[in-house]
């Protein structure tokens, strides 16, 4: 079981970083996490554009000059869950939905029409509408129509989790949000999602019951994010040493304007942001990175080929959006409204290829029911 180390001592740890602790970082081959946090660390500030010619030169050496790309489907806005700083939470009045197995699909569909191949299943967190069978149902409807189909759902059990890869879903994303745990209680007022342990143990029930491929990651604005990187590094590296033979990926979703009066804890800027992502990308050369449509289009185009390996396209965070303007029930507000034309359109000019497929189901058929 990983044991997330005590928040405050990864924050001391990064403010005790010298400069020399930084030089050591770039001049080492194969990082440690004590050379992350020395990337992660004020220290590491002035050495940005370093950090940011290494991080390009291992991405596009390990993952090509290619960024992958896929969309979204808010399957639920359900949720039992009171997290303060989201729009789904069961404190706030709007307007809910759960979209049959049928709207799912064609929601689906609509995606599949616009070109997407590896498409991201989301819902609030309540089994009451949001179950197993129902998240198989659609699996198995969606599983030959596009090469990836992942989730991000509530936290499920192993078995839970074998049945749903054996219906056709091939990755899970389960972020810890914070890995603070003081703060995690103070903004998880109610709901299954208050258990910390349960939600960081997750990602390892994930990669026992075989997926592909785990996600995770923290919310930016909750607590300080220089140790919620490292906290991250930790549990990656333990990760990888458990299952060797699982994908990860790291998502940085940076708070957006959501329903509800929160406003961030902690701001994180751009220029925060762009340093988390070199110093995760010269410590973990193999793990994808991914930056959503939460990030403006400015600021997506300028990190291609810079560390960042997925992006989300044309995305909509409301269940129905895609069939629908009505963007009543959304989750957050999008900051990148480009369609998937005009991202593919701006990946090329960049000098970059869209990439809509990066995996086959052929590849693991005899897994397969
Ligand atoms: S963050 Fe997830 S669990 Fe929390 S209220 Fe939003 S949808 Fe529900």
């Amino acid at each position: 079981m990983f044991h997330a180390p005590e928040f405050t001592t990864l924050s001391a740890q990064i403010n005790a970083v010298t400069e020399d602790d930084v030089k050591l970082a770039f001049a080492s081959s194969h990082l440690t996490v004590e050379n992350l946090a020395a990337l992660l660390s004020p220290a590491a500030e002035p050495y940005l554009q370093q950090m940011a010619s290494q991080a390009s030169t291992i991405t596009q050496t390990r993952f090509g000059r290619t960024t992958q790309l896929y969309a979204p489907i808010y399957l639920s806005n359900y949720c039992t869950n009171r997290c303060v700083y989201c729009g789904f939470s069961a404190d706030n009045h709007i307007k809910r939905k759960c979209l049959t197995i049928d709207e799912a699909e064609k929601e689906a569909m609509i995606l599949h029409e616009r070109g997407f191949q590896h498409i991201l299943l989301v819902s609030g967190e309540a089994e009451s509408a949001v179950d197993i069978e129902y998240m198989e149902a659609i699996a198995l409807r969606l599983r030959d129509k596009f090469a990836a189909v992942s989730i991000e759902i509530q936290p499920m059990s192993t078995e839970h989790y074998h049945r749903l890869f054996l219906a056709g879903i091939t990755a899970v994303a389960v972020y810890q949000e914070t890995y603070d745990r003081e703060i995690y209680k103070e903004v998880h007022l109610s709901g299954k999602k208050s258990d910390y342990d349960y939600r960081l143990e997750t990602p390892a029930r994930v990669a026992e019951a075989g997926m592909r491929e785990v996600g995770i990651g923290a919310l930016l604005g909750l607590a300080d994010w220089r140790a919620e990187g490292l906290a991250i590094g930790h549990h990656l590296a333990w990760l990888r040493k458990q299952f060797w033979s699982t994908a990860f990926t790291v998502s940085f979703p940076r708070m957006r304007p959501a329903a509800g009066e929160f406003e961030p804890l902690q701001i994180v800027s751009e220029q925060n942001l762009s340093q988390l992502i070199f110093a995760l990308r010269l410590f973990d050369q193999d793990v994808g990175l991914i930056i959503s449509t939460r990030e403006e289009a400015r600021y997506r185009d300028g990190m291609l080929g810079l560390g960042p390996t997925r992006y989300s396209a044309g995305s909509c965070t409301a269940p129905g959006g895609y069939g629908s303007d009505d963007s009543d029930g959304e989750q957050f507000s999008v900051g990148d409204h480009r369609s998937l034309e005009e991202v593919c359109a701006a990946i090329r000019e960049k000098g970059f290829d869209p990439v809509y497929k990066d995996w086959d189901r052929e590849f693991q058929r005899e897994d397969n029911v």
